[in-house]
């Protein structure tokens, strides 16, 4: 392997410890951030990710309350769950874990979230702020993790070439609104891709920096990588592996053998943006517990 590891887990953990010290200096206050987590169904991966969030929390002294829904909540008790949620001093940030079951409607409840309480930075106010450049908004966690993760990583984004696979509301939108946005970790050239771009391959060979996210098992193989390029895998995909335990293994969106040959840089899956994801919601949290308190 060519290309020197992005080490997500490890850059999560430091980034975590930097927020011990305003988590305490917030507790001083009398303010203890709060994040509530609302799960509705049994979706294996989605439990994951919500205990993890909640441990997480918890880990750094953080108040954290999950809601478990059953999967035939209908869409009026969510908006009431959410409405109770909006009113607790306890709760500073929230957030609803996606997917939702299909006779949920998911604009709605996602707009039913105070926007101050927004900690996903789904709801529209939070999308317009961050793509104004508007501080105060919510920068959704697996985004605002991948450009965190490239500062630390000493990648940089000013004038550099960001080809960005996917075009979705929760991560490649933003993370190109992100991109943009003047200073550290912004300032790239960005170009968007997804499902009707034409000879994809022409376009993320021109890419200094790679950031996939399509949800598509190693779609991008080692000759769609620039030589010397930095490669951000977003994507996880279960796939079938009779040979392991568990039958099936994780994969990203990007050939991880292929691509380490010919990128500088790379994220493993696991280990790399998903950690991250995890560590910037706690940052939303806190965010949403500091601009409460002032
Ligand atoms: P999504 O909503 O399904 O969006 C996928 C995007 O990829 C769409 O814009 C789609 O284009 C594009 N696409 C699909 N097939 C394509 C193709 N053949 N060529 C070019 N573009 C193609 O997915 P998402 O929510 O953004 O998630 C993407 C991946 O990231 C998933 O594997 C998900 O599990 C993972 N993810 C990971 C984290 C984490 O914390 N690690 C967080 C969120 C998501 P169209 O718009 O034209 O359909």
């Amino acid at each position: 392997m060519r290309a020197e590891l992005i080490d997500g887990k490890k850059i999560a953990e430091s980034m975590r410890a930097e927020l011990r010290p305003e988590i305490e200096a917030l507790r001083a206050k009398g303010v203890v951030p709060g994040l509530a987590v609302v799960l509705v169904g049994e979706d294996p991966a989605s439990q994951v990710y919500v205990r993890m969030k909640g441990k997480a929390c918890e880990q750094l002294g953080m108040h954290s309350e999950t809601i478990r829904l059953a999967a035939e909540t209908t869409e009026a008790d969510l908006l009431g769950v959410v409405a109770r949620l909006n009113g607790d001093p306890m709760i500073h940030g929230m957030l609803v874990q996606l997917p939702l079951p299909d006779h949920i409607n998911e604009t709605r409840v996602l707009h039913a979230i105070l926007p101050s309480k927004d900690a996903d930075g789904f709801h529209p106010e939070n999308v317009g702020k961050v793509s104004i450049g508007d501080p105060t908004g919510f920068r959704p966690a697996t985004p605002y993790g991948v450009q965190q993760m490239l500062v630390k990583a000493g990648v940089t984004t000013r004038g550099a070439h960001v080809v960005i696979v996917g075009r979705s509301n929760i991560v490649g939108r933003p993370m190109a609104s992100l991109l943009l946005h003047k200073g550290d970790g912004g300032d790239a050239t960005v170009t968007v891709c997804h499902s009707r771009t034409r000879d994809i391959g022409a376009v993320t060979r021109q890419a200094d920096i790679l950031i996939v996210a399509m949800g598509k098992p190693e779609f991008i193989r080692g000759d769609m990588v620039k030589p010397g390029a930095a490669v951000v895998d977003v994507g996880v995909n279960r796939v079938d592996d009779p040979s392991v335990e568990k039958g099936y293994r994780l994969v990203g969106d990007v050939a991880f053998a292929e691509a380490a040959e010919v990128a500088s840089k790379i994220t493993p899956v696991p280990g790399g943006v998903g950690p991250m994801t995890i560590t910037m919601l706690l940052y939303n949290a806190v965010q949403a517990a500091r601009q409460w308190a002032t």
